[in-house]
């Protein structure tokens, strides 16, 4: 039997139903509506295009986005202040700083410029440090590997004890990707491009996460039978076919994978909706927070 798809799409209209829900609801009752503020430095169209889609996510939803744009050629002091100024803006309860910048700024020291309780990428250099301390909390976990731990609690098996392996180690993703399956107590191996005998580690795995960029690497006879198999990449390749030119496929060959796994996601359709799904909610939580905090506060 193929593999169960684990809609990626169809999640994500659920969640964000409940986020324009609790939106609207925060505007009514409290008079203010969520607010994330995107740094974006330089002209890459790639960055470009998602910065716009996530302005359109939140227009969908009801929170509202302030995008600061800088050009490629701009100092370091005018990106930290940019952060800076979405740090201190009450009516901001989220900032997203949109990587990668220029290769002449210092990331750390502009991510170290977001505020924690404003991290709703969960990319500040405390909260990954946290994420991967026992007995630490974060305060937001970062949107893509949170869309892939809630699309794996779609199969609805226990994760815990479960053998992962999770392909790729970036920052943004397969790091964090690993930390948060530990955090479910699975027994994770963390994978990159040094790992030996790569289809041997991702075959002893019950779920295998693929976050590598490179298009259909991971083949079927790499799969233990029934597994759990997230497709994180995200690789435009050519396509007569298609009016554009090209079409996008993932990291993981779906027809062979989809033969032997238990369940599966789709590219596009499966960890990309949830990616801007989990940044959305994490700024209406931020919002939740904030709010809360201002009514404790002695008047
Ligand atoms: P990076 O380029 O930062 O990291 C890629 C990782 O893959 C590295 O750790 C690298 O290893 C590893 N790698 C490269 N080649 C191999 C190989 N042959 N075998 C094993 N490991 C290998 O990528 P990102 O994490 O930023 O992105 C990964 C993919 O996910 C991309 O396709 C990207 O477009 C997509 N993506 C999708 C998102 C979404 O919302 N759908 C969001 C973010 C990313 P090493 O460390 O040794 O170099």
């Amino acid at each position: 039997m193929p593999a169960t798809i684990l809609d990626g799409r169809a999640l994500a209209q659920r969640i964000q139903a409940e986020i324009r829900a609790a939106a609207s609801e925060c505007l009514a009752g409290r008079g203010f509506a969520p607010g994330l503020g995107v740094v974006l430095v330089g002209d890459d169209p790639a960055s470009a295009m998602y910065v716009r889609m996530k302005r359109r996510a939140c227009e969908r939803v009801g929170i509202q986005s302030k995008a600061s744009v800088l050009p490629g050629s701009a100092a370091q002091a005018d990106v930290e202040a940019a952060v800076r100024a979405f740090t201190q803006d009450p009516a901001i309860h989220g900032i997203l700083v949109q990587l990668p910048l220029p290769e002449h700024i210092d990331e750390e020291a502009v991510l170290q410029e977001i505020s924690l309780e404003k991290d709703v990428d969960g990319i500040h250099p405390i909260n990954l440090g946290r994420l991967g301390m026992r007995g630490r909390q974060p305060s937001f976990t970062p949107a893509t590997p949170t869309g892939v731990m809630a699309l794996i609690r779609e199969a609805g098996l226990p994760i815990e004890g479960m053998r992962a392996a999770v392909i790729g180690r970036s920052n943004i993703v397969g790091l964090p990707a690993a930390l948060m399956l530990t955090n479910a107590n699975a027994t994770v191996t963390l994978c990159h491009s040094r790992t030996r005998d790569l289809p041997a580690v991702a075959r002893a795995a019950d779920i295998v996460v693929a976050a590598v960029g490179r298009p259909e690497m991971v083949k079927g006879d790499w799969l233990k039978p029934g597994a759990i198999v997230i497709d994180v990449g995200s690789n435009s390749v050519p396509d007569p076919a298609s009016k554009k030119g090209y079409r996008y496929v993932g990291d993981v060959e779906f027809a062979s994978a989809q033969a032997v796994a238990g369940w599966i996601t789709e590219v596009p359709g499966g960890v990309g909706p949830m990616t801007i799904t989990m940044l959305l909610s994490n700024t209406m939580e931020a919002a939740r927070r904030s709010a809360a905090s201002t009514a404790a506060r002695p008047q």
